[in-house]
């Protein structure tokens, strides 16, 4: 595939013109740090200089920052197929996954599980609420899912694999899960903005996720939890700070807890991320989820053919295959090859030991970018170029 023709007719292509995106770059990391969408830098800018700048501390009410956390959660909610009022905008993903946690712990949960080989952070925040709680941490078989779960607890889960892209069956899962009485929390970090989550027809009751992914909330952006509206006034959780209470402005001395999934606040927002984050949200007004994941497959299709004739394993769902957002090839000096396509303006990541990630932001990518970021690739392992010295030095973050 040429590239050429499919970007004539791509009905998405007009939005890449929504980022201020460098010249010369092809942009493979969307799933890791989202590009800044114009408005996200314009809506920062203006809420440092004009509304903490000129309206001080009066903007909590003037520019409603004490709505931000729930009127951000409701453009999650939107492109996450959840019911608007049913998503907190709040904290980190690691934080969230453990109040959640928590809560369902607090409502009986003996156990708290994750699979091995899920994002780390998951299972480590698990490990300490277990100490904390009692509650028993298991480590699960890679897929195992609810059915070895143990009966009544917790799961954390990734919607869409950090590593391999793999697409969870979240109705499939859910109704498994039903069945042990298994509680999924669904960690859709990668899955938000990129695949069609759909999370109450799914049956999905609980989910946190990540703001500064595909998302492009901007580096640290908010994350965000979300709760079944039936289930959230039935939680405790106990991270039971102001910003959770019914009432956070009436100083009483007594936790009340907010209704719905207001209660999972705790302290007071980040507010300069968090209007990123949700002006960086107004990108995805309109667009159909759908297509958006059909596209992200498609510009991986293309790269991945380009990159076929170097017969690299692919950990991913292969060509034309249901997967995330991204592409994940295999190679013993993949550390060496990301950094020298850096150095030619195709940036991708890498993941130890030696997985080279390859995200496909569909709002940002042309399939041209994607086949000629697969040139660039074969033209690095064929010419043996990465092995350059200079490409092994490693940096704190890869
Ligand atoms: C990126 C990511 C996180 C990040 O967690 P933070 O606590 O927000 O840093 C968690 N889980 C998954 C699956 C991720 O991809």
């Amino acid at each position: 595939m040429t590239g050429a023709a499919p970007d004539r007719d791509d009905p998405l292509a007009f939005v890449r013109a929504a980022f201020d995106l460098p010249e010369g770059i092809i942009y493979l990391d969307g799933n890791s740090l989202g590009p800044p969408p114009r408005a996200a830098l314009e809506a920062l800018s203006h809420a440092a200089a004009h509304e903490w700048g000129r309206d001080l501390i009066t903007s909590w009410n003037k520019a409603d920052w004490i709505g931000l956390p729930m009127r951000t959660g409701d453009r999650i909610a939107a492109l996450a197929g959840a019911p608007e009022g049913s998503v907190l905008c709040a904290d980190s993903v690691s934080v969230n996954i453990f109040k959640l946690a928590a809560a369902l712990v607090n409502a009986g949960a003996p156990a708290v599980a994750v699979e091995a080989g899920d994002f780390p952070t998951d299972g480590y925040i698990l490990e300490g609420l277990s100490r904390l709680s009692g509650a028993r941490f298991e480590l699960l078989e890679p897929g195992a899912g609810p059915q070895t779960a143990c009966e009544g607890g917790v799961l954390v889960k990734s919607a869409v694999h950090f590593r391999t892209a793999q697409i969870a069956d979240i109705a499939a899962e859910e109704a498994l899960a039903a069945r042990r009485g298994v509680s999924i929390i669904w960690d859709v970090s990668h899955g938000a903005g990129v695949v069609d989550l759909n999370l109450a027809a799914n049956g999905a009751r609980y989910a946190v996720g990540c703001g500064y992914k595909f998302l492009n909330g901007g580096p640290g952006a908010p994350a965000f939890v979300h709760v079944h509206p039936g289930m959230a006034d039935r939680l405790d959780q106990p991270l039971s700070g102001w910003m959770g209470h019914a009432d956070p402005f009436a100083f009483a001395d007594g936790y009340r807890p907010a209704p719905g999934v207001a209660r999972f606040g705790a302290g007071t927002p980040a507010i300069l991320s968090m209007t990123a984050l949700h002006a960086a949200l107004g990108v995805f007004e309109g667009l159909d989820m759908a297509a958006l994941h059909a596209k992200a497959m498609r510009l991986g299709d293309v790269f991945l053919e380009g990159a076929a004739r170097l017969g690299l394993e692919s950990v991913s769902p292969g060509r034309g295959e249901l997967r995330g957002g991204h592409v994940s090839l295999r190679h013993r000096d993949g550390y060496e090859i990301i950094q020298a396509l850096i150095a030619r303006g195709v940036i991708g990541d890498f993941r130890t030991p030696d997985l080279m990630r390859f995200g496909f932001s569909p709002l940002i990518l042309s399939y041209d970018d994607a086949a000629q970021a697969a040139r660039i690739l074969c033209g690095i392992v064929e010419s043996g170029a990465y092995k350059d010295p200079a490409f092994a030095r490693r940096g704190a973050v890869t």
